[in-house]
């Protein structure tokens, strides 16, 4: 038998989880006749409502159902990456717990994997789910990213997919703690296949990611894999220090030739503000490296664990 591991960060779901457990109880169900068995580990993400309550419950009732407790809110990252590291099965899973994830693609997931695939990609083929800004702020993330990046993302991929334990061995030995999950599990490689999938709804709840918190994921992931933003000043400063020569040799000539006078205010503003801002620019960007080479530095963990949630057997 091989076991699937399905890996769920939840970060105040109450009305969530329960339909999504009912859901994975119907998929165990239909996989009863195969070689396979699946269990689910959820990470509650430091909720403050009744997740944790919750999660208790079903525990006690479910064998096949474990929990991490965090400590506080670490973010999906961190959940994700504490779920694949305690996560026992042969193939491993991450899924939403609102269901936007089907169960009913595990098939073909598997399907793939049968056939060869270390990783199963789902991507979704429509994004009719999403408001427009997010739409088109993904668009322009997966294009930039591809881009400047040696990593190529495949576009509209989210996290769920199947990974073969081998492949998320070496994804929990990566060392560092600012995670970008989507970088990570497509850095390391191995065998990929890709299968397709109409994106439902949110069925409970509210969205987790607010514009602000899916900016800082997209810095994040640039930053985590490509120092394109670091490198293209030297080449921007060069082009401008060259025209500045030639310009400055204009101003030098009609000068000393023509004895015109060196007027200009507009011109003199424009180049301040223009290169003041540019400078700016730059200063942040350098600012984004530095801040994460320093958060890095300090070696803390990427999240604790309160306490975790387990079935007891016969009380003990
Ligand atoms: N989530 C989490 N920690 C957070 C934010 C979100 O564990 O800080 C979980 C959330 O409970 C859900 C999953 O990440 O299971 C995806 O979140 P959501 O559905 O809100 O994201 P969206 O589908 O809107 O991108
Ligand atoms: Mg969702």
């Amino acid at each position: 038998m091989k076991q699937i591991s399905v890996i769920v960060p939840v970060y105040n779901e109450e009305l969530s989880i329960e339909t999504f457990f009912n859901a994975f109880l119907k998929f165990t169900e239909t996989l009863v006749k195969t070689e396979y068995t699946a269990s689910v580990l959820f990470v509650d993400d430091g909720s403050k409502d009744k997740t944790a309550a919750i999660l208790n419950k079903l525990i006690k009732e479910n064998v096949n159902c474990k929990a991490l407790v965090f400590s506080r809110n670490f973010g999906k990252e961190a959940a994700l990456f504490a779920g694949l590291e305690h996560a026992v099965g042969d193939l491993m899973i991450p899924m939403d717990v609102d269901l936007q994830d089907p169960f009913e693609l595990i098939f073909e997931m598997i399907k793939a994997h049968e056939t060869g695939a270390d990783v199963v990609l789902a991507r979704r083929a429509n994004r009719g789910t999403d408001t427009v800004v997010k739409r088109f702020s993904a668009q322009w993330f997966y294009r930039l990213n591809n881009k400047m990046s040696t990593l190529k993302l495949e576009e509209n991929v989210g996290d769920f997919r199947l990974m073969t334990r081998q492949v998320v061995n070496e994804i929990v030995s990566l060392q560092e703690n600012q995670l970008f999950m989507k970088g990570l599990m497509s850095w390391v490689g191995f065998e990929t296949v890709v299968v397709d999938y109409t994106r439902p709804s949110r069925k409970e709840g509210k969205t987790k990611f607010n514009y602000i918190k899916l900016w800082n994921l997209a810095v994040q992931g640039i930053t985590s894999f490509s120092t394109l933003p670091l490198k293209v000043w030297t080449y921007f400063g060069s082009v401008i220090a060259f025209i500045s020569f030639l310009y400055g040799l204009k101003i030098i000539i009609e000068k000393l030739f023509f004895g015109i006078n060196a007027s200009g205010y507009a011109s003199l503003m424009v180049a301040i503000l223009f290169f003041g801002g540019v400078q700016l620019i730059g200063i942040g960007v350098l600012g984004e490296y530095l801040g994460r080479t320093y958060l890095e530095s300090k070696r803390r963990p990427r999240y604790i664990i309160k306490h975790k949630l387990i079935k007891k057997v016969n009380n003990v």
